[in-house]
């Protein structure tokens, strides 16, 4: 233990004067030459026992409000007020003049879709690097998923690779900001202008993230949102859409809705286009009620945490943490991602890596895989209505262009921390360097191990 706190003591000394640049890094970078303690995977003591901050977090605040609205019976959103509620909250919150509550952030992501048109044997531009989910709105419309690649610094799609794969039949942009980090907005903008493209953001993981002072969500046609229990501003399941075209979000609302008419389109018939029922409970708008208060200094701290993590990690070889697109003004963290570059690091596998560091009492986990072929694009091709949908050619053709190099490479090499991770102190944020510096230092030992 006292052995530990020395070796530490050291090794923040010998990291913190690191202020500058990113140039000569290797010769930047100096071993403290104290931390020679046995690894923990290899039966040494680990860096750190200590719990990390849980998620999500429980405020009493909100048990009086729930439990009165359940005492009343009216449960679902037409036989109350929260709903509506939070809706105007996140609106306002977000910066934009509407708002959509709903299910979860796969079916805001259906909603915005469809009401903007993507329709059977359209084609989507979707970035790979992203959760299942934004793969599978466009599958379950009946479109086609066309993926351009990834940059892999900035770990969102590469605007460069859209233009190629645009076709008469491409109707709409899906940018994901992943990570909480948000895409490169004005190329992606560019390119839809330039082909009458509509563009839907996913932002399920960039709650007050921006993109030129502009959050995340607000940029495109319609952005959408998650609070799933995971996320930043969790209430078990839920979604939002966000839109300042009123017309378009009462569509949504619609849709959501059974396809009853609201808003600008009362008037209409009672059931006047196709629809479904993806609403939001009332007990869910009453936790995010709660959930928001925390959401922004939330938000300071991850941020905090994951500019001091990244100072500190990049000195270390083979460690290349994300870089931010030109323009973003603020990114949230709801992973902090960095690259393993394995011929870096003694050619130790990253899989040995990530277990050495979770050994050492860091969780952290090899983030997304390459699932585009994981399966479910040769089912969907091979279903009898894509085969009715799109031309034995285009299908060919599709299958030939699923080439991806820099988003495979990215997927070999990333390694996450959660986002609760980030919300600890800072001496939290030095226990992850300290263990990963350790590894790093006696990368001989876990390579014979
Ligand atoms: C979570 C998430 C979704 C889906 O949200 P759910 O609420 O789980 O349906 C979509 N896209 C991304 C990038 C996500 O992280």
């Amino acid at each position: 233990m006292k052995k530990n706190q020395i070796s530490r003591r050291r090794f923040l000394s010998a990291t913190s004067t690191t202020a500058v640049a990113a140039s000569g890094l290797l010769a930047r970078f100096k071993p403290a030459a104290a931390m020679t303690g046995k690894l923990a995977i290899t039966g040494g003591a680990p860096v750190r026992t200590k719990k990390w901050p849980i998620w999500p977090n429980w405020y009493a605040e909100v048990e009086n409000p729930l439990l009165a609205m359940f005492r009343t019976g009216n449960w679902f959103r037409g036989s109350g007020e929260h709903v509506a509620e939070f809706e105007k909250a996140y609106a306002a919150m977000m910066g934009s003049r509407n708002c959509l509550a709903t299910a979860s952030g796969t079916t805001a992501l259906m909603t915005a879709l469809h009401v903007l048109g993507v329709d059977a044997g359209d084609e989507v531009i979707v970035s790979p690097y992203t959760f299942i989910a934004s793969y599978n709105v466009v599958f379950l419309l009946k479109a086609l998923p066309v993926f351009c690649d990834t940059d892999i610094d900035t770990m969102t799609m590469d605007p460069k690779t859209i233009a190629p794969r645009l076709t008469e039949r491409t109707r709409a942009i899906l940018p994901v900001h992943i990570l909480g980090l948000p895409v490169d907005m004005d190329p992606v903008l560019e390119i839809a202008r330039r082909h009458n493209l509509v563009v839907v953001e996913d932002a399920c993981q960039a709650w007050l993230a921006e993109y030129k002072q502009k959050k995340c969500g607000t940029i495109g046609d319609l952005g959408c949102f998650s609070f799933q229990n995971s996320k930043h501003l969790p209430a078990g399941e839920g979604g939002a859409i966000i839109g300042n075209n009123e017309i378009m979000v009462d569509r949504c609302h619609s849709f959501h809705n059974c396809g009853r008419p609201f808003g600008t389109s009362k008037g209409d018939s009672a059931y006047y286009m196709r629809a479904s029922n993806f609403r939001m409970q009332q007990s869910q708008a009453i936790i995010l009620m709660s959930q928001m208060k925390r959401l922004e200094k939330d938000t300071q701290i991850r941020e905090q945490n994951a500019r001091y993590l990244k100072e500190k990690l990049q000195h270390i070889p083979g460690i290349h943490p994300y870089k931010l697109n030109d323009g973003v003004t603020r990114a949230v963290f709801h992973l902090f991602p960095f690259r393993y570059v394995q011929q870096e690091f003694d050619d130790i596998p990253r899989e040995k890596f990530l277990q050495a560091l979770q050994a050492e009492g860091v969780p952290c986990s090899s983030g997304y895989g390459p699932q585009y072929r994981d399966g479910l694009i040769e089912e969907a091709l091979n279903s009898r209505g894509y085969q009715r949908l799109f031309s034995k050619s285009r299908l060919k053709r599709y299958r030939e262009e699923l080439v991806l190099p820099q988003n495979d490479r990215l997927c070999r090499e990333s390694v996450w921390f959660t986002q609760n991770l980030l919300l600890g102190s800072q001496a939290d944020m030095d226990d992850i360097v300290h263990a990963i510096q350790k590894i790093y230092e006696q990368r001989s030992e876990l390579s014979r191990s």
